[in-house]
């Protein structure tokens, strides 16, 4: 076999950019590995860009170290999810080989963006939390900071008061997790059907509270479960602190836990 000496560039410096590349002789052949958490163990998620591929031949890119990842049983029966424009998304032939993760692209393209799973962006969320405020009948209850500073929202649907039951959504709290925040949107869209009988009914004796991103930091930079201080927040409920979770101490909760 010959041997396409590479000009592909890989790149993750955009919003949950995460890859790094071992090696980059073979263009039809990358060995690439996951980063870890920011002063963590744990890493799953990724998202790359590969650039200057060529059209009608299939490039593979190989995760070295998808078998030491936090959940390798997943890589079994997995697809990865690849794009062209980084807003349609489709999957595309993956094997696992207990050690590596292969993802080939047969590319139309000469540039293609590739993910765990289909990324949920911060802008998307922006636009998110227009759509929950001035479409789906939310109101801003509470806007908290992240240890970087970024906005953590607090939405309700619901007047509040005595004797209601509040029912908290919280999404994205292992930043990892963007079928979340997917999931949220759902949610919003769902507050939008005004002829909905049974959304009546439920809203009639609960109020919503829905935290569409609680770790927008772990987000940002492609990390599977922590936050910028390498905190998993879902294990910082009973010890959160202003200084390394501060996304914790935002959000209360009626009895303080919430697990998945
Ligand atoms: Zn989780």
């Amino acid at each position: 076999m010959t041997v396409a000496l590479t000009s592909i560039k890989i790149s993750t410096d955009f919003d949950s950019g995460n890859i790094q590349v071992l090696d980059a002789h073979d263009a039809y052949q990358l060995l690439l590995a996951i980063k870890p958490d920011t002063r963590s163990h744990h890493f799953q998620w990724f998202h790359f860009k590969a650039e200057g591929m060529h059209v009608g031949h299939t490039h593979t890119f190989r995760l070295s170290n998808a078998g030491k990842s936090s959940y390798r049983h997943a890589w079994s029966g997995y697809n990865a999810v690849a794009s062209y424009d980084h807003i349609n998304w489709f999957r595309v032939p993956t094997r696992f080989d207990g050690e590596i993760l292969h993802i080939s692209l047969e590319t139309r393209e000469r540039h293609a963006w590739f993910a765990y799973f289909e990324p949920y962006s911060r802008e998307r969320h922006d636009w998110l939390i227009d759509q929950a405020l001035n479409r789906a009948g939310t109101q801003l209850l509470a806007t908290g900071k992240s240890v970087e500073g970024r906005d953590i929202q607090l939405l309700r649907r619901g007047k509040g008061g005595e004797g209601r039951r509040n029912i908290w959504i919280i999404a994205q709290q292992h930043p990892g997790e963007h079928m979340a925040e997917w999931f949220m949107e759902g949610i919003i869209e769902r507050l939008q059907q005004d002829g909905d009988a049974e959304l009546k009914k439920l809203l009639k004796v609960a109020d919503l509270y829905l935290v569409p991103n609680m770790n927008p930091d772990g987000a940002f930079h492609g990390h599977l479960r922590t936050n910028a201080m390498g905190q998993d927040l879902n294990r910082a409920w009973q010890s959160a602190s202003q200084e390394t979770s501060p996304e914790v101490l935002f959000v209360p909760t009626t009895d303080g836990k919430v697990r998945c």
